[in-house]
């Protein structure tokens, strides 16, 4: 499955650096390149060995070579050239961030998310950092300190000291940082609603200061529209071309993998129909919930972004009338194929309040590509059967 069904904004590393250091989260100084020459002058700007590194939005760039340290400017522009356009996991990189090089003593590892099954933050912290956390997990299972935040409470100054000392760390000056550290992730995740905020590394230097040496920063969608300047770091072209016109038609719409369109009204009975389509031996080609809504407006933005997606080959509309009218859908339905002359099979099916009226409406246009079952089974089926012959 491609879409994720809960909607996030991950943020790229350098976004991620630029959030801690106004929340007052140690990082190294740095500058955006998306040119050698541009990569350059920003070492040049910095002085010394600096380290260029790929901003793609996935893990394991160093291991991927995309991360690589310079002496001079010159082969700062040497590292860029050989950075840029190189694909990491199917992820292009069109900008590198040069920064500071760091001397590296220790490597630990520090992440706050969600424990939606103890319906609190979660923060994980290790002095085994570096390497994968989930590697740490298994092999070494007690050197990971896991510590609940309880959202009603907040950071308290002993969720600091618990870490630390979980942890093992000894001197004096790093438990500081570190709690300290801790104390603003914690501040920055509630503070941007965020869903994952992540440091790996959290290093120590020879000189004994601890910083973030990497930013992984996952912010909740769904909470943008009261951040709008976190909302303005998105990167459209990193994004799903369809899910982007889904945004900015404010239609609640996911890219799958499939060949027929789903549309349903409500989260839930969506979900639903996107494991009935699987069940009867079909795929998904999208997630796409009217919401209460159903009006011909929704209805023709959502046909918009379905219908945009070259593997639709049928749509299958599953809609179950409560607030929102069986009859007010499929009046939505009809304007909506009159305004766009739509040629893929349309099954629908409209249950609950005012359906028979909905379906009444429906057999009554006599639309040659409009199929209304009774239920959601028979609808999967129908939908299914017209993808595979169309
Ligand atoms: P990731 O591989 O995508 O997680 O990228 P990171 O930013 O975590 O970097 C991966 C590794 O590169 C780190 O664990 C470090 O070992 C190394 N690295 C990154 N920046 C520096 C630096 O400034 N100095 C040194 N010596 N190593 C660095
Ligand atoms: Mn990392």
């Amino acid at each position: 499955m491609r879409g994720r069904l809960a909607r996030a904004l991950d943020l790229y590393e350098y976004q991620g650096k630029e959030l801690f250091a106004k929340y007052g989260i140690p990082v190294s100084e740095g500058r955006l390149a998306t040119t050698p020459e541009e990569a350059r002058s920003a070492a040049d700007a910095l002085g010394g060995t600096v380290v260029v590194k790929a901003q793609v939005l996935t893990g394991g760039r160093g291991k991927a070579g995309g991360i690589k340290l310079a002496a001079t400017s010159g082969e700062a522009a040497e590292r860029a050239r050989e950075i840029l356009g190189m694909d990491i996991r199917g992820h292009v990189v069109r900008k590198v961030w040069i920064e500071r090089a760091s001397e590296i003593e220790r490597e630990y590892y520090l992440s706050i998310a969600f424990d939606r099954s103890a319906k609190k933050l979660l923060f994980m912290f290790t002095t085994e950092g570096g390497v994968d956390i989930e590697e740490v997990a298994s092999s070494n299972p007690d050197a990971l300190v896991r510590l609940h935040v309880d959202p009603l409470v907040g950071f308290r100054p002993w969720h600091g000291r618990r870490l630390v000392y979980g942890a093992g760390v000894e001197d004096p000056s790093e438990q500081k940082q570190v709690a300290a550290i801790a104390a603003k992730l914690y501040e920055a995740f509630t503070g941007c609603e965020a869903m994952l905020a992540e440091i790996n590394p959290l290093i120590v230097t020879p000189e004994g200061d601890v910083r973030a040496l990497d930013a992984k920063f996952t912010v909740d969608d769904n909470a943008l529209f009261r951040h709008p300047d976190l909302a303005e770091l998105r990167d459209v072209d990193a994004a799903d071309p369809l899910e982007t016109l889904a945004r900015e038609k404010s239609v609640t719409y996911v890219k799958l993998d499939g060949d027929v369109g789903v549309l349903g009204n409500g989260a839930g009975l969506t979900m639903a129909t996107v494991d009935v389509v699987s069940f009867v031996g079909g795929r998904a080609a999208d997630f796409c919930d009217l919401g209460g809504g159903g009006d011909a407006e929704g209805v023709v933005d959502a046909l918009e972004v379905i219908t945009r997606d070259p593997q639709v080959r049928s749509i299958f509309f599953n809609i179950f009338g409560g607030i929102t009218r069986c009859d007010e859908v499929a009046r939505g339905i009809l304007q909506a194929l009159g305004q766009m002359g739509i040629e893929h099979p349309i099954v629908v099916r409209l249950d609950g309040t005012n359906a028979e009226e909905g379906r009444r409406l429906l057999r009554e246009a006599d639309a040659p590509n409009l199929y209304a079952e009774a239920t959601m089974l028979e609808g999967a089926r129908r939908a299914v059967e017209l993808a595979q012959a169309g």
